[in-house]
């Protein structure tokens, strides 16, 4: 089972908060496509390789390209991939994109499901986050994208932010809950270097929320959207039953995928590289028919076992029977006493030789496989 991600470099505008790749700049996308496409044809050694199971336009802004690109795009990769014909196809929206018509076409194009970026129904908030729609907008988008036909329909949201309060939080999470969408992300606001909102904070122009609120944030978050009957699946991921991300869910199995675009990671058999950053160093090599690649590591098996513990412990939990066959070591032996004070401090449980956080884990799930990785690598 392998997925493909797509990078679409292009935003109207950055977010305060956003470390990804993405120019402000360019109006005309269709060089980026014809590149995009030279680079998808270079890889021909892998096109046989594996079936591909999922598509995931991300970005970046890929609702800025037209639906014929998209189509161009999907028609190519099922040229020259083996593509399974019920692959989960995944468009990011922004809701100050897109119309009903936009959406109808995205949905003859081939993508059947879409991740819209709603990130909150306050408009103080998304003013804060300086994105560049409105709540009408947001909550036009989840109708127009149901109208469109669209039944795979997530939304991101993001939480402790500080324009928010515990009120506002809980009105958020049930007018997610009365769109009836069937996948909510919810991501708690970070403040990554680079950005404007880390140089704000720097200034001391903004005060973050404290830990205690956050904490208390992900908590109702969580609460919230299990009672609601979505699955807590990953840390940040909910979904109605079948309605996982299977692009995503991928990542956390450690499945191979390939990135193409700028900045797009790949995983292939224990191997990442990653993509040259700038827009045009990545045109000007495709131009030489090189590949855009910026970096090369292949993990070795105590960085793969850490990266598993990692992945596993966010989401659906580590398969310590899976993992003894796969390294032909006992890895349930080497970590027994930090299982055993999971399980009876109520932070795990462990079945079948399977380990999975409970909710009180999840919420020091890093702190957790801090303590996995330390002991992997004494
Ligand atoms: S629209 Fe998305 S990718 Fe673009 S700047 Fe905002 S958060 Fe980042």
């Amino acid at each position: 089972m392998a997925g493909i991600y797509l990078h679409i470099p292009f935003c109207e505008r950055k977010c305060i908060y956003c470390d990804f790749y993405s120019e402000t700049n360019h109006k005309d996308h269709s060089v980026f496509v014809k590149f995009l496409l030279k680079e998808i044809e270079l890889y021909s050694d892998y096109h046989n390789l594996e079936e591909i199971q999922t598509i995931y336009f991300g970005g970046g802004t890929p609702s800025l390209l037209h639906p014929l690109q998209i189509s161009e795009i999907i028609n190519a990769i099922q040229k020259l991939f083996k593509v399974n014909q019920q692959a989960e196809i995944t468009l990011e929206v922004n809701p100050g994109t897109v119309d009903l018509q936009k959406l109808k076409e995205y949905k003859n194009s081939g993508i059947n499901r879409l991740s819209i970026g709603v990130q909150s129904f306050n408009d103080d908030d998304l003013k804060f986050l300086s994105r560049i729609h409105s709540v009408a907008d947001g909550l036009r988008c989840i109708s127009d994208a149901k109208e469109a036909g669209f039944e795979n329909i997530g939304i991101d949201l993001i939480y402790s932010l500080p324009t928010q309060t515990i009120e506002s939080l809980l009105y958020n999470l049930q007018i997610a809950i009365d769109a009836k969408v069937n996948h909510i992300s919810a991501y708690s606001l970070i403040v990554e270097e680079g950005t404007q909102l880390h140089q704000l904070v720097k200034n001391k122009s903004i005060l973050m929320v404290d830990e205690a609120i956050e904490t208390q944030m992900m908590d109702i978050t969580i609460d919230g959207l299990k009672s609601a009957g979505f699955d807590h699946y990953e840390i940040s991921n909910f979904a109605k039953p079948g309605y996982e991300s299977k692009h995503n869910s991928n990542y956390w199995n450690h499945s191979n995928y390939l990135g193409f675009g700028p900045s797009a990671h790949s995983f292939w058999k224990n191997k990442r590289w990653w993509n040259i950053d700038t827009i045009f160093s990545y045109y000007s090599r495709l131009e030489n028919n090189l590949l855009p690649i910026s970096e090369t590591e292949n993990l070795n098996t105590e960085q793969l076992i850490n990266e598993k513990f990692m992945l596993g412990l966010r989401s659906r939990g580590v398969d310590f029977k899976l993992l003894n066959e796969e390294f032909n070591h006992d890895y349930k032996l080497q970590f027994e006493n930090l299982i055993h004070k999971l399980t009876s401090n109520q932070l795990a449980s462990y079945e079948n030789g399977h380990l999975r956080l409970t909710k009180s884990g999840i919420m020091i799930a890093d702190e957790i496989s801090r303590m996995f990785i330390l002991r992997n690598s004494v």
